[in-house]
Order: structure tokens, then sequence, then C-alpha cells
């Protein structure tokens, strides 16, 4: 299949190069030349531009920073939209507001384009390993057509209902994982300033009632899961400014629909500060520094 691919960062080039090797022919576009290169190496070819990409493509697949880029490369003079056929398939697997999902899919819709949109979760290494979760918010009929395409990059496809509840998905998903983190590092603190050895309280924990995700697979505290971040100094993983960047999604949606998200604001709120500490680019569990004295 004929497929264009704008935005090949940290997520979109592994996502490509599994298309790639699946035997489709990729059309490539984004702002870095090395990665142009080293996709072209391996069979890709490169366009101009997002209208040169989408002219002839039999699928369209955008995966960018942000809402802004969202909004150009598929609105824009030079954009998706200006070089698409009517009746081609379009997902965009950025993670971005639901409203601008919508608003994007209206104008495809306007001219015969049937848009979903499609974040993802499950990290560059699920990206490398194609195990990533998409979460799909799109009609039944694009659905299907996706669904083969996107379980070349991931394992687990979900159809969440209609365009924009991917996007509604994955920041509830994450604004819930941001307090839950918080709330184990709360926990693993205490319990370490009051005497207990943190090793024995995590065992509690993970039998007991507080037991999630955040405490079991990912604790913050170092040694306790040697596979998580905290075991090798809050290297790689999830990134806390990525985080920061959903919760400020959650916390704008939640604004737009009158809805109070109290945690996760204060959440959001830790996130910042650790931010501002310059701590931005650890892995979003090095929140529980917020909680320990300077080691
Ligand atoms: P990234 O910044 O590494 O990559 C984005 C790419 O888009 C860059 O290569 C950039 O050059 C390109 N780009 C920007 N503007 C462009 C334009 N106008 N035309 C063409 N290319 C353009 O970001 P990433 O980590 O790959 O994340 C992409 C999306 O996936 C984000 O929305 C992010 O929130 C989401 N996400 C990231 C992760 C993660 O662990 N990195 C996990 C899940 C979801």
């Amino acid at each position: 299949m004929k497929i264009a691919f704008i935005g090949l960062g940290n997520m979109g080039a592994p996502m490509a190069r599994n298309l790639i090797k699946a035997g489709h022919s990729l059309r490539l576009v984004d702002l870095n030349k090395t990665v142009l290169a080293e996709l072209e190496q391996l069979g890709g070819s490169i366009s101009a531009s997002a209208r040169e990409a989408a002219q002839g493509a039999e699928l369209v697949i955008t995966m960018l920073p942000a809402a802004v880029h969202v909004r150009s490369v598929w609105l824009g003079e030079d954009g998706v939209l200006a070089g698409i056929a009517k009746g081609v398939p379009a997902v965009d697997c950025s993670t971005i507001d639901p409203q601008t999902a919508r608003d994007v899919a209206a104008a495809a819709a306007k001219q015969g384009v049937a848009m979903a949109d499609a974040p993802v979760s499950g990290g560059t290494g699920g990206a490398a390993a194609g195990t990533l979760t998409f979460m799909v918010g799109a009609t039944p009929e694009l659905f299907a057509t996706l669904q083969p395409v996107l379980a070349q990059m991931g394992r687990n496809i979900v159809h969440c209902g209609e365009v924009g509840t991917g996007q509604i998905a994955k920041i509830c998903n994450n604004l819930l994982l941001a307090i839950s983190m918080v709330g184990v590092s709360e926990a693993m603190a205490l319990g370490d300033a009051l005497g207990i050895d943190t090793t024995v309280l995590a065992g509690i924990i993970n039998s007991s009632t507080g037991r999630c995700w955040s405490s079991e697979m990912y604790n913050p505290w170092p040694g306790i899961v040697e596979t998580a971040p905290a075991s090798r100094g809050y290297a790689g993983g999830f990134g806390a400014e990525l985080m920061l960047k959903d919760l400020g999604l959650a916390t704008e949606a939640a604004r737009q629909a009158h809805q109070p998200v109290v945690l996760g604001a204060v959440a959001q709120q830790l996130y910042q500060a650790m931010s501002q500490r310059g701590e931005g680019g650890k892995d979003f569990s090095a929140i529980i520094n917020s909680y320990r004295k300077p080691q």
C-alpha cells in the first residue's frame, strides 16, 4: 500500500520502519533530514511536502508533536488536505486535544475524506517493537479499514467510538497515571521517612488495596522494580515533560467541559515544579524526588 507518513520523530520513525518492513511503500515527510535519509535507505521515498506525499497515497498517517503542528500539516497551504484524493482513509496518531481532532476531521470530511484520531500508548519501546496500543476514534467503517495497518505497528487496536474519542481515552488514562504515580511516591517516601524497609512496603502495597500499575510495574523507589526507570537513575521511559503536556490537555479539556479535575490539577503543578527544577527530561516517576530529601 502507498502510505504517506508525516512526522518521523521518536515515535513516528520506528512506526514507519515497521510499515516498511511489512512491505508498504512509504512517502516520508519531516523537518529532520537525517531521519529522512535513514528511512530512505530502508526503502522509503522522500516527499517535499505533506501535500506532495498525500497525492496518490492510499493512506495518510501523521505523528506530530502537538495540535498546532497537526493543524498546519493537515490544513495548511501545502498540507495533506491540499493533496489527498476523495475517499482515501486518513489517521492522525499524535496526542492532541479532542476538539482539534474533531475540527481537522470535519475539514477532511468536507472533501470526502474520512479521518480518525488514533493516539498511542507504549512509548518508544513499544513503537520499535510494534506493540503499541492504538486508541481509535473513527466510524466503524474507517476503523475496519485502518485496523490491519495499525496492527502492523501495534498489538492492541481499540475502537473507542466516534472521532475524538481516541484522544479522550488517552488523556483520561494519562491523567490517572500521573495521579497514581504521585500517590505511590507519597506513600513510598512517607514509609521510608517513618522507618520501614521500602522493599517490604512495596511488597505489602502490591498485595494489598493500594496496588496499582505505578506501584507494581513502575515503582518510583529505586531498586524495587529492576526494569523500571527508577532503577537506572530515571533515564529513558516516559519523560515528565510529555506527561506535563498530557496533563495540560486533560485540564484544558476539563475546563471546556466544566468538569472538575482536582487531583489532576495538583499533579500538574507538581510536574510543573519538576520541570522548573530542570528535571523535565527525566522519567515521570522521578516525581518522587519532590518527596525525598536531596540524595
Ligand atoms: P518528536 O518531537 O520526537 O517527533 C515529532 C516529529 O514531527 C519531529 O521529527 C519533527 O521534525 C516532526 N515535525 C514537526 N513539525 C512538522 C511539520 N510541520 N512537518 C513535518 N514534520 C514535522 O515527538 P514524538 O515523541 O515522536 O511524539 C509524537 C506524538 O506522540 C506526540 O503527540 C506525543 O505526545 C505522542 N506520544 C509520544 C510518546 C513518547 O514516548 N515519545 C508516547 C506516546 C505518545
